[in-house]
């Protein structure tokens, strides 16, 4: 699984990062997670093509998380995209891409699906899944899991003591599927576990909310917005964003295995140290994204 950060500006764009993208790899997936202004160029810098794109997840409608949308899909429509573009996003999500394609003359069409989500799993695939919490930005904003699906275990220290011998019903455990055995019931719940599960979630504008830490709990890498550094914790809350330290202590008390603090705003330009510095005193495997960098999820 590979994180590509195409852009980590806050509102306003700088000479060095270009407003949010963010491109999750894994297998023939690839996902995008919101489409700054600009996207598509960092596509190329990048050296990545827009075309492999299967998802692109909104997580809300603020121009600094959707202004490029229009210009990838006409250069997905030039550049022969054959695929189904799956588009998830939070209420008012098929108003805004009517209205964003309505605006200009689209040359070309591609094939999109287009789904609102509230909250919960969705996209459930064989091997994948992926889901969404409800944030705090003051207009339906969503934050997003991508989950690999890891492989169901028998535990076998519960067979021993339920005395379930070995027979065709422990396939069926295997499978996830409750059985019936001499006459009484099991619950594939109770019996089994997982293993080998990864998870990434994506936290972008949002105010401090209780409902993060759950949310992100034990992912591999966490990415969260980080607006504002600590001695503006007032003007974040204001501004329905979040501080680098809030951030950390989310990522702290959910136990991610590494925190990427993006969205960062012009005025930490000259000293993003400030940022990190202070996120690293609360988690210490903490790390600012910056424009093109790749992250493997290990
Ligand atoms: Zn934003
Ligand atoms: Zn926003």
């Amino acid at each position: 699984m590979k994180i590509t950060f195409l852009g980590t500006a806050d509102a306003i764009p700088t000479a060095r990062r270009n407003h949010t993208a963010i491109l999750l790899n894994w297998e023939n997936e690839n996902i995008l997670i919101d489409c700054g202004e600009g996207t598509q160029r960092q596509f190329r810098k990048a050296g990545l093509n827009p075309c492999n794109i299967t998802r692109l997840l909104i997580t809300h409608w603020h121009g600094d998380h959707v202004l490029g949308i229009p210009g990838l899909l006409q250069t997905l429509a030039f550049s022969g995209y054959n695929k189904t573009l799956k588009i998830y996003g939070p209420r008012g999500t098929k108003k805004y891409m009517k209205e964003l394609t309505d605006a200009f003359i689209f040359a070309g069409k591609i094939k999109m699906e287009i789904k609102e989500i509230d909250r919960g799993k969705f996209a459930d695939e064989k091997d994948f899944y992926l889901e969404a919490e409800r944030m705090t930005h003051g207009c339906p904003t969503l934050a997003y899991s991508f989950v690999k699906k890891g492989k169901l275990r028998i535990d076998k220290k519960k067979l021993k003591k339920y005395k379930l011998s070995s027979g065709v019903h422990l396939q069926k455990l295997k499978q996830g599927k409750d059985i019936v055995y001499e006459g009484k019931k099991f619950l594939a719940k109770n019996l089994t576990y997982i293993v080998d599960e990864e998870k990434v979630s994506f936290v972008l504008d949002t105010s401090f909310n209780n409902s993060i830490v759950k949310f992100v709990k034990g992912s591999k890498v966490f990415v969260s917005e980080s607006a504002f550094a600590s001695d503006m914790e007032g003007k974040a809350k204001e501004h329905k964003h979040m501080t680098s330290v809030q951030a950390a202590k989310i990522a702290k008390e959910a136990k991610v295995g590494k925190l990427y603090l993006t969205h960062i705003s012009q005025r930490y330009e000259k000293n993003f140290d400030k940022l990190l510095n202070e996120a690293k005193k609360i988690f210490k495997n903490s790390h600012i994204a910056n424009d093109l960098e790749v992250v493997e999820v290990k």
